[in-house]
């Protein structure tokens, strides 16, 4: 507890431990929210459903892609910068995977006056070069991981000096990075019950939405690599179901290269390779397991979110895990933009292809359904990840 009290944000810290049922939004922060473009809207598949020949089943979408940043998690990197701003911090640390965290919070940062620091997996650093152009763009200061910055990416580089990284071992680095540097405090992009919270803004607007379209989904998909986007959707729908106030499913879409909902084990494990965070209740492959590399890179960690977990624990959350070869994402990302008009994220295919799989099945079976996907984010800095998979 001392050591997180060390490197996180106080009120991050408070709200990750919070019994309140309601935690309100700053009004400033409520003013960030609209700067970056919120609310997002929510829109119905009217051409996907067509090109499926769905009669039964409706399709929906919520556009977190209409992000600055290009995702969902500039809603938890706003909150977190602007606490960070008001305890006094100077400078946010992190670690990112597919580089959308990275790329949010150094804008947050940028937003707030704060300096940035980025630890970011080796693997995918080396080929995501415009996605590194926007972070520097923003202001922010980006290593490699394992990088020379900390003692775990020094020893780590000593055992292979071209070691690919993990999200575990940037997790690692950037803790150790805050812990040094005293007016720095480090932010997470998924997984803790805070950011989780923050994302609830998503699954707020949605029913809303839903009120307004007067509809109800049957069925949240969502694609889950930590959980934040799955959880900003589907939690604020599952309280009211564990309230008897509706009835909703819930369907987090993985990959098969980390499948942690859907093969992990439920127990207690660690949040990062170095062993820096506290032991979290999870479902989780092992904090140490590798992970073959895939392009929708957000989606390869560990563990699912606490939330999630126990939510998957109750069985109100299922999942499913798509081959790492994603040939059948690609597809649907295709799909999707070719009918909607949006190019999507790696890893929002996920839910895309989930929500399409599912659509069929209700519809052979003559059941309507009303599925509600969430666009995590878009793909306009994936192009070279959509070049090789579809081979153009
Ligand atoms: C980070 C990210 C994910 C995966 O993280 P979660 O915490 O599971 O949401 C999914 N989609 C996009 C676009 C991301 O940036």
């Amino acid at each position: 507890m001392e050591f997180l009290g060390k490197t996180m944000v106080h009120e991050c810290l408070k709200q990750e431990m919070s019994a309140d049922p309601w935690i309100p939004i700053p009004e400033e922060i409520r003013e960030l929210y609209i700067q970056a473009g919120r609310p997002r809207p929510l829109y119905r598949a009217r051409r996907l459903e067509k090109y499926l020949k769905l009669k039964k089943v409706r399709l929906y979408y919520k556009r977190e892609d209409l992000s600055p940043t290009g995702s969902h998690k500039v809603n938890t990197a706003l909150a977190q910068a602007y606490y960070a701003a008001k305890e006094g911090k100077t400078a946010l640390v992190t670690e990112t995977g597919a580089g959308q965290w990275g790329s949010a919070l150094a804008y947050a940062a940028s937003i707030m006056g704060l300096k940035c620091v980025v630890f970011w997996v080796r693997a995918v650093y080396d080929w995501k070069t415009e996605r590194r152009t926007l972070i520097k763009l923003l202001g922010a200061e980006v290593h490699a991981s394992p990088s020379k910055e900390t003692n775990i990416g020094r020893t780590l580089l000593t055992q292979n000096s071209n070691h690919q990284g993990s999200l575990g071992i940037a997790v690692s680095e950037g803790l150790e990075y805050a812990e040094k540097h005293g007016d720095s405090v480090y932010c997470l992009g998924s997984v803790l019950n805070h950011v989780l919270i923050h994302q609830s803004v998503i699954g707020l607007e949605t029913i809303k939405q839903f009120e307004l379209a007067d509809d109800d989904p049957d069925l949240i998909v969502g694609c889950l690599g930590g959980g934040s986007n799955f959880g900003g959707l589907a939690l604020p729908f599952a309280g009211e179901v564990l309230q008897k106030k509706r009835e909703c499913e819930f369907l987090a879409s993985q990959s098969q290269a980390a499948p942690n909902l859907v093969e992990g084990e439920y127990r207690y494990d660690f949040g990062d390779v170095a062993e820096h965070t506290p032991l979290l209740k999870m479902y989780t492959l092992g904090h140490k397991t590798d992970m073959v590399p895939i392009k929708a890179d957000g989606l390869r960690y560990h563990a699912a979110a606490p939330l999630i977990s126990a939510l998957r624990h109750h069985n109100i959350v299922k999942a499913v895990a798509y081959p790492a070869d994603e040939k059948a994402i690609f597809e649907a990302a295709k799909i999707f933009l070719q009918t909607e008009g949006w190019l999507i994220a790696p890893e929002s295919s996920y839910a895309v292809r989930a929500g399409i799989d599912e659509a069929l099945k209700a519809e052979k079976a003559g059941q309507e359904k009303v599925i509600c996907m969430n666009i995590s984010g878009h793909g306009f800095l994936d192009l070279v990840a959509y070049k090789e998979k579809l081979g153009l």
